[in-house]
């Protein structure tokens, strides 16, 4: 079934830094991290409209030359059995993939890269690789070993990459933040994004002010010296 698609943003200058890319939305997750700010397509992805992959082919067609890629986003694309089929469709038409995920699927991020039908992966992460930490950050019980899987799927492939974490602060405090940093060591690329109050899966977190911009430049600082250090 090729119908599984919840969202189409035709141009984005956000969604991978220096492309202009049109941007998929997959519904479902088998995440419930508290700040999740795509809750609609992960909790009541049925109130939203399917959009054919044929309707997003043509407009695609009318946008050639000038988008470079897609960026394939959700809720969790790895979830839908349709993924690779649709990317193909894509590469086909020579666009560039950039595919967004939560890491829970290894085999399929193995199998994209493999087949050459990913570009760029961002892979999000939750908090420091530990059953506690994670789980919480992930609002679900998560099977650790995959999200390692799908870093050190990353980490030793061919294809470029970065892991993102979303830095609210009563989930991750600083030392969290080193933790993670220094489990990620040698990894290409590893962004700290602020967290945005406006609108979470977690109405509690509503009122959690987010770090300001300084201190979360400080602290990309240090992750980035982290990151670097030879193991
Ligand atoms: S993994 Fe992403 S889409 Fe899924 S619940 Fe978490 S933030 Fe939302």
């Amino acid at each position: 079934m090729l119908n599984q698609i919840k969202g189409f943003l035709e141009t984005s200058f956000l969604d991978w830094p220096g492309k202009i890319v049109s941007v998929v939305f997959f519904p479902k997750c088998n995440f419930r991290c508290p700040y999740c700010h795509n809750h609609g397509l992960v909790l009541t992805p049925e109130k939203y409209e399917t959009i054919s992959v044929e309707y997003i082919l043509n407009r695609l067609s009318e946008f050639k030359g000038w988008v470079d890629g897609i960026c394939i986003t959700g809720g969790e694309p790895t979830l839908h059995a349709s993924l690779l089929d649709i990317i193909r469709k894509f590469k086909s038409d020579d666009f560039l993939v950039k595919l967004d995920t939560n890491g829970t699927n290894p085999a399929v991020l193995k199998d994209l890269i493999e087949n050459r039908l990913v570009d760029y992966v961002s892979m999000d992460v939750k908090g420091p690789l530990d059953e506690i930490r994670y789980s919480r950050n992930a609002g679900v019980q998560v099977n650790l070993s995959d999200i390692k899987e799908s870093i050190k799927t990353l980490k030793e492939g061919t294809i470029p990459y970065e892991f993102r974490v979303t830095v609210v602060p009563t989930l991750l405090k600083e030392d969290d933040i080193i933790d993670l940093a220094k489990q990620l060591s040698r990894a290409d690329k590893f962004t700290l994004s602020n967290f945005n109050p406006s609108d979470p899966l977690d109405i509690q977190l509503k009122d959690v002010k987010p770090y300001d911009e300084d201190m979360l430049k400080r602290l990309q600082h240090r992750v980035d010296e982290i990151v670097k250090m030879p193991i």
